[in-house]
């Protein structure tokens, strides 16, 4: 528990609490400023410790700024004292990039300020790194992304926090959930001036039958007949089809998702999975034919696995040569399955192998492209996008670096829009029950499209 005199400290302080896997312990905080210092008091185990930084800061913004940044360190500096250093040092937030284009876009060196919190030299460099392959998208930024929902799935997998459900008990709502969409895609195209790309995620997009897909593809060709980057996330190999890709290629798509998560059987079963590795290569080398530009997601830390699992998934990954793939690490979040049945991962190990993702995917011709860190993710790591050949997914960097609008149609879909001038960003999001949805879809696009018509 943490005990504090200053409640808006408090999330950031135990974002860094969380990330030392502390937070079932006690802590007590005591914030002042004065003279132009901040002065952080920081109780832990009967021990007391005092930090005080001098820094000017112009505004309510940036004093609010400064003061999270040096509670952050000052709990950061107690328990990488006990724990032991973290690879990202006191930096929490979920979009190291950012930060880092903050700084630049100031005038300052980023890496001094990630220095500062003691992020290791190997993650600001990997930063680096993804910033160069932003270069020609990021500054382009405006415009606007498609996102359509698709929430079904064959089975749940236990890691999985997602809504989805397996399509055995949400069939039945398949077709209006369809027709909803559809409603949804034509009323969007007063929305979008400049369509950067379209993205249609799950969930499990193949999930669904042919000639549901199709009329989808179909309604998505009426309303933008030209589509710059055109993604389904296809899903898991086995509801890989010749037809579902024959029509993929036929509406456009240009990137397809195969997302095996592992490449050992093992893992496979123990994960809620119905497929094997070997219909992975099938389903991969099928989508090859049609020429897709293909991403294959990986996890590090599923079930069992250890780091020579781990490398044997990116080796097979790696050696269908795919123009992406993402390296997720394992996160424990409500609602997931795994959450009830493991207490703690093997952070060690997972560092092992997101270190091992970097070397070998670095020496196989790869580079980072986009990037991002989730709230419960072990050790606080991070997920990465990597490519090749000079591909890297318009879509994910738009959505990361929140340089264009997202307009996300179906259930359980985040709508964003950005006010660049004020410096924020409103959101929309749809409800994430299907019938809920399902019922509701007049008030829901009335809404969500006030918000990009005002
Ligand atoms: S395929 Fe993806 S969305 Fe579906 S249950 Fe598994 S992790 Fe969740």
């Amino acid at each position: 528990m943490l005990n504090t005199n200053s409640e808006y400290l408090k999330p950031e302080i135990m974002d860094v609490i969380r990330a030392f896997g502390c937070e079932d312990k006690d802590f007590g905080h005591y914030f002042s400023f004065g003279s132009g210092k901040f002065f952080n008091a920081v109780e832990y185990d009967g021990e007391f410790f005092d930090f005080e930084n001098e820094c000017e800061a112009e505004g309510d913004l940036e004093f609010r700024r400064l003061a999270k940044r040096f509670a952050k360190l000052a709990f950061y500096s107690v328990l990488s004292k006990r724990y032991g250093r973290l690879p990202w040092g006191a930096l929490t937030g979920i979009r190291p990039t950012k930060l880092a284009y903050t700084e630049i876009s100031a005038g300052r060196d980023f890496k001094s300020l990630f220095k500062q919190m003691d992020v290791s030299e190997a993650n600001a460099l990997l930063v680096e790194k993804t910033i160069a392959a932003q270069k020609g998208i990021y500054g382009r930024g405006g415009g606007q992304d498609l996102f359509i929902s698709i929430p079904f799935c064959p089975t749940k997998c236990d890691y999985c926090s997602f809504i989805t459900a397996p399509i055995t008990a949400t069939r039945k709502y398949v077709d209006e959930y369809i027709d909803c969409l559809i409603k949804e895609i034509y009323s969007v195209k007063p929305l979008i001036k400049k369509l950067n790309s379209v993205y249609i995620g799950g969930g499990t997009p193949f999930v669904i039958e042919a000639v549901q897909l199709e009329k989808i593809y179909k309604a998505v060709a009426e309303v933008f007949p030209s589509v710059p980057e055109y993604t389904v996330e296809a899903g898991r190999p086995d509801v890989f089809s010749e037809e579902k890709l024959m029509l993929s290629k036929e509406y456009g798509v240009t990137r397809i998702c195969v997302n095996p998560q592992s490449f050992n059987d093992k893992t496979l079963v123990a994960i809620g999975r119905k497929h094997t590795a070997e219909q992975t290569v099938e389903a991969f080398k099928t989508a090859e034919k049609y020429g897709f530009d293909i991403n294959i997601d990986l996890i590090a830390g599923l079930a069992e696995e250890g780091v020579k699992d781990f490398e044997y998934s990116l080796d097979e990954a790696i050696s269908l040569n795919p123009a992406n793939i993402t390296v997720h690490t394992l996160s424990l979040k409500s609602g997931a399955k795994l959450k009830e049945n493991v207490k703690r991962l093997n952070v060690a190990g997972i560092a092992d192998m997101v270190n091992l993702s970097r070397d070998k995917l670095e020496a196989a011709g790869y580079s980072p492209y986009y990037m991002y860190r989730q709230k419960y993710q072990a050790g606080g790591l991070e997920n990465v996008g990597w490519c090749k050949g000079g591909k890297p997914c318009v879509y994910n960097i738009n959505v990361m670096e929140e340089i264009s609008d997202n307009i996300a149609v179906g259930a359980n879909a985040i709508s964003k829009k950005l006010f660049g001038d004020e410096n924020r960003i409103e959101r929309y999001a749809t409800p994430k029950d299907l019938p809920t949805y399902i019922n509701k879809i007049d008030r829901i696009t009335e809404e969500r499209n006030r918000l990009f018509n005002d």
